[in-house]
């Protein structure tokens, strides 16, 4: 069957793709992709080598968002370009006021200090999310533990994995193993016994495994969910909104955020830069009440890191 000519209405809603980015000279165009968590197989890597090759691209930028753009493409090669890549797997990303590419670190397939999934997590996202078109533009990022590698808490909506160590004081000797191991100074040992302070505990769940006789367990992860974090001129650290208790509980209350800056904010400003503390407790609680019918319950954050 031959192959329907794009009408002019949708050649200009292509340009309007927010992976479509203007470079200085305005015959030339930025095409940054759409790479979740910033994962790419080998093959699609010799991909985007080929096509970037084919189209005269000489120089391909990775971002601090990682995705990758393939930098002075011809306005007149945009398209084909973009059936290409459609096809190679990596199709064109988001840029404007949209949900833009969802950054993760590695988590629990590779990294030794992960406490939650973050690959399965950000591809659930970035499934649901990605490309909605909003009056701001919405970043993403999940950290797989609060050594917070992607800086989520930098981000409209950031992630962080969390676990809770608990100790079996019954039977602790006191050898203070695990409080050499604590970066944070939460563990000290008085008198032979050993004494938390949960002031300064990050509930990174490093101390779990420091113990010799295995005398910490811990609890299910947890994922702290924070709002109205940016980077840029004036950054700010995103507000504690919510601590889940699953992945699909953390996109259930991702969509209500999303849903809520598509209704109520105003696409003048940032998203943190219009948030106070006001319009934010106001709607934690909303979010709250409307998950309860759903049957997800935040967990109530007891440590003063996921108070933060
Ligand atoms: S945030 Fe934690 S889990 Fe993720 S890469 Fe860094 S250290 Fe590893
Ligand atoms: S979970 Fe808390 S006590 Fe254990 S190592 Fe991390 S900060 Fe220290
Ligand atoms: S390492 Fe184990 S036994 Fe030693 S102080 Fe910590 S919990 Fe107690």
């Amino acid at each position: 069957m031959a192959r329907r000519r794009p009408s002019n209405r949708e050649k200009s809603q292509f340009y309007l793709k927010g992976g479509i980015i203007p470079e200085i000279d305005p015959d030339y165009y930025i095409v940054r992709l759409r790479t979740p968590a910033g994962m790419i197989t080998p093959d699609q890597m010799s991909g985007i080598a080929r096509i970037a090759r084919r189209f005269g691209v000489s120089q391909v930028h990775c971002t601090t968002r990682q995705t990758v753009e393939l930098l002075h493409v011809k306005h007149e090669d945009l398209e084909k370009m973009a059936a290409a890549l459609e096809r190679n797997g990596t199709p064109v990303g988001a840029e404007r006021d949209e949900v833009v590419n969802i950054t993760s670190c590695l988590g629990t397939q590779n990294c030794k200090y992960a406490v939650i999934d973050s690959l399965s997590l950000a591809k659930k996202l970035d499934e649901k999310f990605f490309g909605r078109e909003m009056p701001v533009k919405v970043r993403i990022a999940i950290s797989a533990c609060p050594n917070g590698c992607t800086s989520e808490r930098l981000n409209e909506i950031g992630i962080t994995g969390l676990r809770k160590p608990i100790r079996n004081m019954g039977l602790c000797t006191g050898c203070s193993t695990c409080a050499h191991y604590c970066r944070e100074q939460a563990i000290k040992i008085v008198n032979g016994k050993l004494q938390m302070d949960n002031s300064h505990c990050m509930l990174c769940g490093f101390c779990v495994h420091a113990c010799p006789y295995n005398y910490i367990n811990f609890d299910e992860p947890r994922y702290l969910i924070t709002l109205g974090g940016k980077r840029g001129r004036h950054p700010k650290i995103g507000r504690t909104f919510f601590i889940a208790k699953s992945e699909d509980d953390v996109v259930a209350v991702v969509e209500k955020i999303i849903y809520w800056i598509y209704r109520s904010i105003a696409s003048d400003k940032m998203l943190p830069e219009q948030l106070t503390d006001e319009e934010f407790a106001e709607f934690r609680e909303r979010v709250m009440k409307s998950l309860e019918p759903l049957g997800i319950e935040g967990y109530k954050p007891t440590h003063a890191f996921a108070l933060r």
